[in-house]
């Protein structure tokens, strides 16, 4: 007699209802980890893979926003040592401000 297929352990979250319920994952067993039947959407090692592929495009989102930050910071500083200077300013932090502008690109 042959074997029974296995399904996967995982338990999946319903979509669309107001209250979180979980019911078994209809998928055949592809790979079995610590003893436990998982289909290959829920194979641990993946769910592992696929969860480090999101942070590091977290990580990577959250770094360009932070270098648009950095030029807004630095043209808003071109800006302010502009004023400064037609207000009798020196010229000095002007160019220092477009300096720290261009070191930036
Ligand atoms: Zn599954």
């Amino acid at each position: 007699m042959t074997e029974p297929i296995q399904k996967c352990c995982a338990q999946v979250r319903k979509k669309g209802l107001r209250w979180p319920t979980f019911s078994p994952c209809r998928h055949n067993a592809t790979v079995t980890h610590d003893g436990k039947p998982y289909c290959t959407q829920h194979d641990p090692e993946h769910v592992k893979a696929r969860e480090k592929a999101r942070s590091q495009r977290w990580f990577a989102e959250a770094e360009q926003r932070l270098q648009g930050v950095a030029r807004l910071d630095a043209l808003r500083r071109i800006a302010d040592a502009a004023i400064a200077w037609r207000n009798g300013g020196p010229l000095e932090a002007v160019r220092d401000a477009v300096d720290a502008w261009e070191k930036l690109k």
